[in-house]
């Protein structure tokens, strides 16, 4: 780490969240839960005494999940798999595995199944989230995760560390989200590619120590020329390929807003503090926009995805569409057929760590922003 780069600790910790995380354990002791992505709430694992790292399969290369799970499951399963198989999780002390699809619920069987004597336990999310008992079931289901958190790490959560907690994680949210701003109005230095390294690195490292590195972060630097770029809304769950913010950077297209589980979706919103503390974090859950899988009126999953895209100024979508994965496949349509009927551009991408060619991305990008670029003042 120099201190004359101060971007490069983030990029250090993506790049190899693995031996930090056992450095971190060394020194302070900490057990380390990993937990699959999405909408695991990190407040719970951090208020237990832990360290949470988020586990995801995106990018790794697969010699030996493919034995053990379906070939045609997404790369982001997959490659959790092939991490725990290759022991990169060894120094993990628990994984939670969150129940978003059929693939991440077949995950956490075949995981119990493996590696009988690894800590890991189920998040039951519920899928209707508009139902009036989902917010009931959800809040059980967090005090249920609590009490299996506390038996690992010996710390029981109450309201003081909770708080604490929530207050580490929406500090930690807020400058994210000024990053992500700064990133719109100067991308020269506030690149997508280091900007979603931050984001990255947040779920990867403690954020208290996060919110540090974040300091030394050029705040002050603050316009650029922003001419000829378009602005672009990414749908997806997680940047992949990684190398896909570089490109968005080198072709000047500017993310005005994201779906991104790791993205700006994570950082939209905090939980509102109030008496019941379990019952914010539920609150946050439900408000958050609804990972693919989970159950929302179509028509309302549609409409409301076509307002967030306008409300920020997009002038065209990228959907980043993880290869086999179903739930993605079946919103997809409408969304751009709503997008259609709205005449704003998209282009759906499909990836997957076994076979994305990067030349071709570009080259579907390169073609998108020239459509879009009919639409610059
Ligand atoms: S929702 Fe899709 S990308 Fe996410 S775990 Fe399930 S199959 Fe994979």
């Amino acid at each position: 780490m120099t201190k004359s780069d101060p971007w490069l600790p983030f990029d250090e910790i993506n790049q190899d969240p693995w031996s930090k995380i056992i450095a971190v354990k060394r020194t302070s002791g900490k057990k380390i839960i990993g937990h699959v992505l999405p909408d695991v709430p990190e407040e719970l694992i951090y208020a237990a005494g832990a360290i949470p790292l988020a586990l995801a399969g995106a990018g790794i290369t697969i010699s030996l999940a493919q034995a053990q799970i379906p070939t045609y499951s997404c790369s982001h399963a997959m490659g959790a798999l092939e991490l725990q198989l290759k022991g990169a999780l060894d120094s993990l002390d628990g994984v939670i595995i969150p129940y978003v699809c059929d693939t991440t619920r077949n995950l956490y069987h075949l995981w119990r199944q493996l590696f009988p004597n690894v800590a890991c336990e189920f998040l039951r999310l519920p899928k209707k989230l508009g139902d009036p008992d989902a917010k009931l079931y959800l809040g059980e289901e967090y005090l249920r995760i609590s009490k299996w958190l506390t038996g690992i790490t010996g710390q029981e959560i109450n309201k003081d560390s909770l708080k604490a907690s929530i207050s580490v994680y929406s500090k930690s949210r807020d400058q994210l989200k000024l990053a992500y701003l700064k990133m719109q109005s100067s991308p020269s230095t506030w690149s997508a590619q280091r900007v979603i390294s931050l984001f990255e690195s947040s779920f990867r490292f403690p954020r208290e120590e996060h919110l540090i590195l974040m300091n030394n972060l050029p705040w002050d630097v603050d316009g650029g020329d922003t001419s000829d770029r378009a602005k672009i809304y990414v749908r997806g769950k997680v940047w992949d390929p990684p190398e896909i913010t570089k490109l968005f950077d080198e072709l000047g297209l500017t993310l005005v807003g994201d779906e991104i589980v790791t993205g700006f979706r994570s950082v939209m919103v905090n939980p509102i503090v109030n008496g019941d503390l379990f019952q914010s974090l539920v609150d946050r859950h439900m408000s958050t926009i609804p990972y693919t899988g989970y159950y929302v009126d179509p028509r309302k999953l549609v409409e409301d995805f076509v307002e967030r895209t306008r409300s920020c100024g997009a002038q065209g979508v990228v959907f980043l569409n993880p290869k086999f994965c179903e739930a993605a496949a079946f919103d997809t349509p409408d969304m751009v057929n709503a997008l259609k009927k709205n005449n704003i551009p998209n282009l759906v991408l499909e990836t997957s760590s076994r076979g994305t060619s990067m030349s071709q991305i570009r080259l579907r990008l390169e073609a998108f922003k020239e459509i879009l670029a009919d639409d610059l003042p």
